[in-house]
Order: structure tokens, then C-alpha cells, then sequence
């Protein structure tokens, strides 16, 4: 067995209440890594990609990361990979907190989970025991219910990964919350987990690892360290104010989306209102970070009586300055409702976004919104919505569809401000080309973290920066950007710290990690492969050149930005930008891996 990983799996039907223990082989660590990578092998090994996303036999696949629950910086994160509900691209989600290092602490580096169950159920996983316990009396509870109870149940130790009654309805835009409030959002992975009845997973583990050598991998975790010290972005930016800190650095370069995406223009004084200045000063209780971050960029809020987290940068840029909302307690108060029923805010605020848009075009009635007036801007709506769309009641059914779905229904599917069905998130495509690459280019869609999350390196990219409105240098800039995060999302490291340290400290610490002498060269060319393989499944699920493309809109309408009316063009900027970008990857000129 490699040093550091469990080498084993759990393989559980719900459909016949069997669990079995699993070998993974040495040689499946090596050439995948874990998190991200190990998924993606096991979502292609046990699933069609033509097949539907909410059957029987679709599996949600949990994986840790290489490094998860090491003394890396930022190593919490797992991964669930599937085929998404919402898009039906293959989707590899991850998420922070402390669910992962536990779950990895109980013996096993992967969790396949198929089937489904014919009433609710939850497991329980510990080195001594995997279970399947009853669950009746834990559905329609929201998450810090589920979570309480489970943790009474047990002991204070255990971490809690589920479901609220937004996944319990099959809402195609609902995720899987652990840990109370850290999301596993982006493609509807909570719908998949719900359509298996399986509310909840509980883990209790206690392994230890220890490094195969030590003064390697200390070396890399003090260089780590150091670089995370250094760089304003990670030990000021972020630790002061959190994600939503960023919000007026984005409003400054002309980035942050209004009106879905219809221009980049906000009142100076209506930011002020939403601004992480605001809300440190009127609701911060204090900072959070994730398994060994220094980071923190996590904030627990109150408003009024209610205690949460957030809200987050994203969910402050699509369900408030994208609708025209400067209300930072009405959109905190939403992110709440959102947490607890378990929603994504990215994709809830953009189709909201979209909804609005299509109100005030003519294409939605008050009637078809029963009554519910949806103009850009309108104050007290978004707490009602967002309950409604986790019910799946009303006119929340239509917004639970996603924006693509919603689009299409009512006639208007140029409005839909979505790739591959994803919803965009809080980054306006024409303020970044290499942005926009990276969006029409991602596995998943429509999503900035798997397209590269190119569009900071403008601002505080370091020794990545690059210039966001180059064509020529876009494609090169978005593979580089890409792979290294895919290696982030197999070793389990979150995003934020790459503006510190990337796969040079990496490699190190693996090497010392695991024994196995690793090169940065080398992660990367693993990182590929693995984004070939989704390619692959993608493309036999049907989707092809033309959908590695933005919303119309991004092409057709110019709005200020930088000085200048941008959009981008597309035979001679976006074009161009995508062909370079397949020859990078070595994909043919229809997008096609060769190999
Ligand atoms: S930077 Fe934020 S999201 Fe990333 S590990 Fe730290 S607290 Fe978690």
C-alpha cells in the first residue's frame, strides 16, 4: 500500500442494503491521485455516460484528496463526483471543512454509492463498522437540525455530511451540505443523493498517518507556510474580510455582474451597502477556516436572532448586486435559508437573475409567478423564493429547474446565462477573456473554479498574473490555470491557497507524503489525463464543439468595461481563443482527445 492513503474503498447498494470493502490498487493512487481524479476513474469504470443521472445504477462517488487531512495548508477538501442531474456533464465537486479528513480517518479513501433505498437512510462509517441506519425521522430537517441530532446521536466528534429538503425534493439546483454550512453545490449533486433517499453520512474516524519522510515534507509545509505569509491576498485580503471582501476589488474592474448579466454598472454607494465592510461591522460574530487554514476566509454571521455562515462572495454577487438587491441582511437572511435546505446560491441567484429579466421583457406574467413581483431590484422576495424553490412549490418549482430549463420553457433561451446548463457564476465573461475560456472550456460548464479561476489572477495574481483582454496568450494561460487546479482538486487542496503555494510545494510535500517521488511536471500531465477522461465522458454524452461556447449575450452586446464597449467577437477573438486552446490540450479542431 502507498504510504499515507488507506487503499480501500466501501461500495454500498442501497438498493439491496449491501456494503462491501473494496481494493484500490497502487497503480489506480499513482495515476490518479485521489479526490478529483480518483473520482473521475471510478464514475467512468462503473457508469454509462449516456445513462440517466437519477437512476438506479448512477453512483455518487466520494473520494479524499492525495494530501486531505495532512499538515498541508488548506487540506480538507474531498471531492463527489457524478453525473450531474442539472447538465448531465460529468461534475466533480468539492468541499472544505472537516468532513474529509474525517472520513478519510476512518479507513477508506473512496465511498461508492449506488442504488436506491426504499425508504430514508443514512450511513454510518467508522474503522470498526459501515452501516445503514433508518432515517425516517431525520427527513425534512434542515441541515443544523440533521447535523445536531446526528452529533447527539453520537458523539460531538463525529462530522455530518447531508441533505436538506431541498435534495430531498429532487430540486436539480440543490447541494450537499457538510459540516452545517460548506457546500458541495455546483450541478445538483444533492438532487442524486435524494433521489437514493439517503439523507445523511455520518462519519467517525480516528487512523492515524504518518509522512514516509519527514524532513521532505516538512520542508514543503514550511515553504507552504511561508508563500501563504507572504502573498497580500492570502494573509490580508481574505483573512480581514473574507470572499466577500472581494466584492468591490471586482466592481472595480468592471466585473461584477447586474441584472443578469446585462451590464457591470453599480451605484458606488449601493456596493458600499452589500460591501465585507458592512458586514464585518453589522453582522461578523467571528472567523471560521477550514481543516488547518490560516486563510479564514469563513465568516459566522447574526442576523437578527438567526446564527450562520456567510454570506460568501459568490452568493453576494448573484443573489444581490446580479438582481439589483443592495439589502446585505436581506441577502444574508436568503444564504441562510439556502445553507439550511442545502441550495446552491450560484445557480439560484443567476436563474432568480434570469427570472427577473424574462418578468420584466414580457415573457413571465405576475400570473405565471402567482403574484410574486419579480423586477430587478425588488426588495422582500428572496427569502420567499428561496423557500419556495427548496420545497419545490409554486413558482419555485420553475426556478428549482435551473436557468437553462426555465429559459426554454418560457420561450427565451438566448436569456439563459448559463454554459453546458451551468450557471454562471459572479464574473462577467466580456471584463475576462481568459475567464470566458476558461467558463466555455470547463468539464462542468459554466463555473469558474473548474475553468481555470483565471479571473483574479488579473488583480493579485502574483507571479501568475496575467492580463485578462490578451486573446493571444488566453488558451495558454486557462491549460495552465486548469491543470493546476485540477491537481489542487486531487490532492485535496483548496483553490484560495494557490495564490501562495501551487504544485511545486506540492510535489514536495507528496513526495515526502507518500515516499513516491513526484515532480511538479509530473501532477500536471497526471492533471490532464484526468481532464481528458472527462472530456471523453462528456463528449459520449453528447456534447460536442458547439457547446464549448458562452450565452449570446457575451458575444452580441456590448457594455463599458475598461473604457472601452466590450463584447467579444466571435470568429476573430473567441474562436481563435478555442482552436489555440485544443491544439494546447492536443485535442483535435473539434475538441476530441486523440489518444
Ligand atoms: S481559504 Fe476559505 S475555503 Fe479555503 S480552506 Fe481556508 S477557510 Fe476553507
Amino acid at each position: 500500500m502507498i504510504n499515507g492513503y488507506n487503499g480501500k474503498g466501501l461500495e454500498v447498494d442501497l438498493s439491496s442494503g449491501k456494503i462491501k470493502e473494496f481494493t484500490i490498487d497502487n497503480e489506480i493512487i499513482k495515476k490518479y491521485i485521489g479526490g478529483r481524479g480518483l473520482g473521475v476513474f471510478f464514475l467512468t469504470k462503473y457508469f454509462s455516460p449516456n445513462e440517466n443521472p437519477l437512476s438506479e445504477n448512477s453512483p455518487l462517488i466520494i473520494t479524499a484528496g492525495g494530501l486531505t487531512g495532512t499538515r498541508t495548508p488548506t487540506s480538507g477538501r474531498f471531492s463527489i463526483t457524478f453525473k450531474s442531474p442539472l447538465t448531465g456533464t460529468i461534475t466533480s465537486s468539492n468541499s472544505g471543512g472537516f468532513w474529509g479528513v474525517n472520513f478519510r480517518k476512518t479507513g477508506y479513501d473512496a465511498l461508492i454509492i449506488r442504488g436506491i433505498s426504499d425508504n430514508p437512510v443514512y450511513l454510518y462509517i467508522s474503522e470498526d463498522k459501515a452501516e445503514i441506519v433508518k432515517a425516517a425521522d431525520l427527513w425534512e430537517r434542515t441541515l443544523p437540525e440533521l447535523t445536531d441530532t446526528l452529533r447527539n446521536r453520537y458523539t460531538k466528534s463525529v462530522k455530518v455530511l447531508g441533505i436538506g429538503p431541498a435534495g430531498e425534493n429532487q430540486v436539480l439546483i440543490s447541494a450537499i451540505m457538510n459540516d452545517y454550512s460548506r457546500a458541495v453545490a455546483r450541478g445538483g449533486p444533492g438532487a442524486l443523493m435524494g433521489s437514493k433517499k439517503l439523507k445523511a453520512i455520518v462519519v467517525d474516524g480516528r487512523k492515524k498517518f504518518f509522512p514516509a519522510k519527514q524532513e521532505l515534507y516538512e520542508a514543503g509545509i514550511q515553504q507552504s507556510n511561508k508563500l501563504l505569509k507572504s502573498m497580500p491576498v492570502t494573509s490580508k485580503a481574505l483573512p480581514q474580510l473574507g470572499t466577500i471582501g472581494l466584492l468591490k476589488l471586482i466592481n472595480d474592474h468592471d466585473m461584477l455582474p447586474h441584472k443578469n448579466f446585462q451590464d457591470v454598472y453599480h451605484k458606488p454607494e449601493n456596493i458600499e451597502k452589500i460591501s465585507g465592510e458592512l458586514l464585518r461591522k453589522k453582522f461578523l460574530l467571528a472567523k471560521r477556516g477550514c481543516f488547518n487554514c490560516t486563510i479564514t476566509c469563513t465568516r459566522k454571521t447574526k442576523v437578527g436572532e438567526k446564527v450562520g455562515e456567510g454570506p460568501e462572495y459568490e452568493t453576494t454577487a448573484l443573489m444581490g448586486a446580479n438582481l439589483d438587491i443592495y439589502e446585505l441582511e436581506e441577502i444574508a437572511l436568503a444564504n441562510y435559508i439556502c445553507n439550511d435546505y442545502g441550495m446552491d446560491t450560484i445557480s439560484f441567484g443567476n436563474t432568480v437573475g434570469l427570472a427577473m429579466e424574462l418578468f420584466e421583457k414580457g415573457y413571465l406574467t405576475i400570473k405565471d409567478t402567482e403574484g410574486i413581483d419579480l423586477r430587478f431590484g425588488k426588495k422582500g422576495i428572496l427569502q420567499k423564493l428561496a423557500k419556495m424553490t427548496a420545497l419545490n412549490v409554486g413558482f419555485g418549482k420553475f426556478i428549482g429547474e435551473g436557468a437553462k430549463r426555465l429559459s426554454e420553457r418560457f420561450g427565451a433561451p438566448e436569456l439563459a446565462m448559463v454554459v453546458k446548463g451551468l450557471e454562471l457564476p459572479g464574473y462577467e465573461p466580456r471584463a475576462s477573456y481568459t475567464q470566458a475560456l476558461g467558463y466555455a472550456t470547463s468539464s462542468r460548464g459554466g463555473c469558474h473554479l473548474k475553468g481555470g479561476y483565471l479571473v483574479t489572477l488579473g488583480f493579485f495574481g502574483g507571479s501568475r498574473e496575467v492580463n485578462r483582454f490578451l486573446i493571444d496568450t488566453a488558451a495558454g494561460h486557462v491549460v495552465n490555470e486548469q491543470d493546476s487546479g485540477c491537481v489542487a482538486d486531487s490532492l485535496g487542496i483548496c483553490r484560495f491557497s494557490f495564490y501562495g503555494f501551487g504544485e511545486n510545494e506540492l510535489a514536495r510535500i507528496y513526495s515526502g507524503y507518500t515516499g513516491i517521488e513526484t515532480t511538479p511536471e509530473e501532477l500536471k500531465f497526471k492533471a490532464q489525463i484526468i481532464q481528458n477522461i472527462e472530456r471523453n465522458f462528456n463528449i459520449k454524452a453528447g456534447f460536442t464543439k458547439k457547446d464549448d461556447t458562452l450565452p449570446e449575450r457575451m458575444f452580441n452586446e456590448k457594455i463599458m468595461i475598461a473604457g472601452e464597449p466590450r463584447a467579444i467577437d466571435k470568429e476573430s477573438q473567441f474562436e481563435k481563443m478555442l482552436k489555440k486552446y485544443y491544439e494546447i490540450r492536443g485535442w483535435d479542431k473539434n475538441g476530441y482527445p486523440k489518444d
